[in-house]
This record gives structure tokens, C-alpha cells and sequence, in this order.
């Protein structure tokens, strides 16, 4: 081995034995290696700590998203909560369930649980039964709307033929009871309700139906029968004049006549009678407006 050193001074030259040469790259080699190991673990632990660094930020992720899952199928819970209340309320309204077959009927202003779920900041871990009993839910109250549905689409024409309103706008004197009768003065049983009102007063179907009957008699005068279907049937008596004509159809509101004094009648107005099977019954069963 020749040193040479960078100044002028000559050059010294050293000896070594072979056998401390040897010693000196086999010293030399195992130092290169270890050298090796450990570079090769700094990158191998480089590497590592950049896919960990990757991996902790997918999983912040992963946790905002599935925290953010877990807030929306809470609040769609809520949700089909509150459906399930309302076709419940409608369930009693169409008597399709009695109130004790329908949970929290009657409790109005929503569900009794909702403050504490509301209340609760991280919502509790959605599980696959939660999922299925929430598609679950959601299949039932969509069957159930069918069925509300078609009840109330019945329900319409047959409230529609119900006679519900005033058929003329006055002052109710004789009701559906036992009176003396004015022209004979013997105690008769009165059928209708008279409504005394001006001469002309519009009279109007309580319902729809078809007139069966549009003619004159001595004791009802000018008259209206209706057909409103269900069994139920309308008469309008004393009329001054008949605005329809027998198998015309009319709808709830629609004018029939005008308040008159024909046949048996001591004053204006107007005798209404409700038959239902052809018997005649209370017609104040049949107002329900003010
Ligand atoms: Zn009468």
C-alpha cells in the first residue's frame, strides 16, 4: 500500500503482511454487506411508511363515507317511520285497522322516540339485518299505500253520491218528528224537513245522482226525485219551477229548482226528504256542513 500524501514530502510507503490484507477485505466485505442490510431496510421501511401514510388516509376516508352511510340510512329509518305513522292514521280513518292494531295511533306530533335519536351524535353501526328490515319496512308501506289507495278511489264516487250539504240555504222549521198537520190539524208524522226561504231560492243537489222524478202532484207540487245510489233517494218539494229533467245526470251543487209554494204548502219552502231503501229517514243525518 503506497500513501501519497498531497504535499511535497515524499512519499512513504508501508507494509503490509498478506495475511492482514486479507483480514482487511474480509473486514471491508462484511462492513459492505451490513452497509447493504441496513440500506436496504431504509428503503424497504420508506416504502412501507409512504403505503401507510396512503393507506391511514384511504381509511379516514373510508370512515367519513361510511359514517356519512350510516347518517342516511338513519334518517331514511326516520322517514319511513313517519309514513308508517301516517298510513296508519289513514288505515283507522278507512277502517281497514282498529287504532290498538296500529302502534303510536294517536299520538300526535310523531314519534316519542325521535328526540333521543336526534339527540345521538354518532349514529349506531348500520348491520345487514338493519338494511333488510329497512327494505322491509319501505315494501310493506308501499303495499299498504296500494291498498289505502284503492279504498279511498271507491270512497270517492260513493262520498260523492252521499247527499252531505244544505240543498237550500234557510231557516229549518218542521223536522223529521210527529206534528200537528197544518192543513188538517190532526197529529201526523212528518217525513222531510222544511226549510222556509225566500221565493226563488236556489235549491241544489246535496249529491250527485240522476233525476228519477221531475213532476206535480196535489200535496208535494213541483217536484224533484234524485237517485244518488247505495240505496238512497232525495226528494225536493213545493219547487216554484223544475230546472231538470227525468235521467239527467247531476253533481253535488248543481241547481234542481227554486224555492216555491206549490201543492199542500201554507208558505215558501222547501220539503226535503232523504229514503234510504225507500223508507224515509232523518235528513239531518245527512248535513254535515255548518
Ligand atoms: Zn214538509
Amino acid at each position: 500500500l503506497i500513501v501519497i500524501p498531497h504535499t511535497k514530502t515524499r512519499s512513504r510507503t508501508l507494509a503490509f503482511s498478506k495475511r492482514t490484507i486479507r483480514a482487511a477485505q474480509g473486514t471491508a466485505l462484511v462492513l459492505g454487506l451490513i452497509l447493504l442490510g441496513v440500506t436496504a431496510d431504509y428503503v424497504r421501511l420508506r416504502l412501507f411508511h409512504q403505503d401507510f401514510t396512503a393507506l391511514r388516509a384511504e381509511n379516514a376516508k373510508q370512515r367519513e363515507e361510511i359514517s356519512a352511510y350510516q347518517s342516511s340510512v338513519g334518517d331514511l329509518e326516520r322517514q319511513l317511520k313517519v309514513l308508517a305513522d301516517l298510513a296508519g292514521k289513514l288505515n283507522v280513518m278507512a277502517g281497514i285497522k282498529s287504532p290498538d292494531a296500529v302502534p303510536g295511533f294517536g299520538f300526535i306530533g310523531g314519534p316519542s322516540d325521535d328526540h333521543n335519536q336526534l339527540s345521538s351524535a354518532a349514529p349506531p353501526p348500520i348491520t345487514s339485518g338493519q338494511m333488510q328490515n329497512v327494505q322491509q319496512k319501505a315494501a310493506d308501506i308501499e303495499r299498504n299505500f296500494g291498498t289505502l289507495v284503492n279504498f279511498f278511489e271507491n270512497k270517492t264516487a260513493e262520498l260523492a253520491a252521499t247527499p252531505s250539504i244544505w240543498p237550500v240555504r234557510g231557516w229549518p222549521s218542521s223536522g223529521f218528528q210527529w206534528r200537528n198537520d197544518p192543513f188538517t190539524g190532526n197529529r201526523k208524522f212528518h217525513f222531510g224537513l222544511d226549510i222556509v226561504a225566500s221565493p226563488g231560492s236556489p235549491v241544489v243537489a246535496p249529491a250527485d245522482g240522476t233525476i228519477i222524478a221531475a213532476a206535480s202532484d196535489n200535496s208535494l207540487g213541483n217536484h224533484v226525485r234524485i237517485l244518488h245510489g247505495n240505496g238512497v233517494t232525495t226528494i225536493y218539494g213545493h219547487l216554484r219551477i223544475i230546472l231538470v229533467r227525468v235521467g239527467q245526470r247531476v253533481k253535488r251543487r248543481d241547481p234542481i229548482g227554486e224555492v216555491g209554494s206549490t201543492g199542500m204548502s201554507i208558505g215558501p219552502h222547501l220539503h226535503y226528504e232523504v229514503r234510504k231503501n225507500d223508507r224515509a229517514v232523518n235528513p239531518y243525518g245527512y248535513i254535515i256542513e255548518d
